[in-house]
């Protein structure tokens, strides 16, 4: 019995071992893609239901290492906060996102709104309007182009100067979007008091849409408490023609997911723009 306790005593410093390891590669790689570039974003669309045109795309973060291998942002962007870096790379995203969407206008593309998400370190930075400013006046966009994404639990933090900060956004004239809601623990209560813009309703109540009674209500509730307070609501995470049916029947008028388009970089997202649609 005792050997049997020292060599779990040895495998779990092996594991707090391996994944400081880990974490001293990924935090040294990090630094080294910054160097050489190895970020890029791809763009995913937002489709009405309305008239099927496409509203607007999320731009989402991409880690290509020089070998080829890909990482995915939930594993990267929390290891980014933690190393101080995410400020400095979110405003990379912004700058790249709105350069990108006053590019597609001067092309002549139909317009679209581009979201950009925000992390808590960025939205709790007090130069935020600045930075953003900054990459408006750099870029030439029009401020109605640009929506901002920000999950509810970041923003009920503080939520006095949150309500500040996204005052002051919005007098810039850009739109606010809050991130993945019903997913974190916030109260209703809170949503009266955010000056915002749109509702994207977590893919955590889509996925058993077509089954599930209670998402169903969920879905259908937030919705017209969305509608009724003048918000818009985007539907996430669509993967399936009953969960369009669905979101289409509770009056959804925007949907984001893979069932409609993926996240592309820029030359395939110019081509899947305008090609026609069935
Ligand atoms: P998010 O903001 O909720 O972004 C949506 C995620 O859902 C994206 O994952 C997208 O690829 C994925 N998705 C969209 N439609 C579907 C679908 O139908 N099925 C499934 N299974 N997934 C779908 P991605 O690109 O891996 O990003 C993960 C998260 O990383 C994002 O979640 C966001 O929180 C964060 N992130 C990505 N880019 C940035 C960035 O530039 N800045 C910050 N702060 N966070 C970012
Ligand atoms: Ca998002
Ligand atoms: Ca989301
Ligand atoms: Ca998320």
């Amino acid at each position: 019995a005792k050997q049997a306790g020292g060599q779990d005593y040895c495998y779990f410093t092996d594991e707090l071992t391996r994944d400081a390891v880990n974490r001293f590669q990924m935090e040294n790689q990090l630094r080294q893609a910054l160097l050489h570039k190895e970020f890029f974003l791809e763009y995913q669309p937002r489709i009405s239901l309305v008239d099927g045109s496409v509203r607007g795309v999320e731009a989402l973060l991409r880690w290509k290492k020089v070998d080829g291998t890909r990482v995915s942002p939930a594993e990267f962007i929390p290891q980014l906060e933690e190393m101080g870096l995410i400020t400095s790379v979110g405003e990379w995203v912004l700058h790249t996102a709105c350069m990108q969407a006053s590019h597609w206008q001067e092309a002549g593309l139909p317009p679209f709104k581009v979201s950009v998400n925000l992390s808590a370190r960025q939205f709790q930075q007090a130069d935020l309007c600045r930075v953003v400013a900054k990459c408006l006046e750099h870029s030439g966009l029009d401020p109605a182009w640009l929506e901002l994404e920000v999950t509810e639990s970041l923003m009920i933090q503080d939520l006095g100067e949150s309500v500040t900060m996204l005052n002051r956004l919005r007098e810039m004239g850009i739109s606010i979007a809050i991130d993945d809601f019903g997913a974190g623990y916030s109260s209703l209560g809170y949503l009266k008091h955010l000056p915002v813009n749109t509702l994207k309703i977590d893919k955590g109540f889509i996925d058993e849409l077509a089954t599930d009674v209670a998402d169903a209500a969920i879905v259908q509730a937030v919705i017209n408490m969305a509608h009724r307070m003048g918000l818009e609501v985007t539907a996430e995470g669509v993967e399936q023609a009953d969960q369009l049916d669905l979101l289409i029947s509770l009056g959804c008028e925007e949907v984001q997911g893979f069932y409609l388009a993926r996240p592309m970089p820029v030359p395939q997202l110019e081509d899947w723009i305008l090609a026609p649609k069935s």
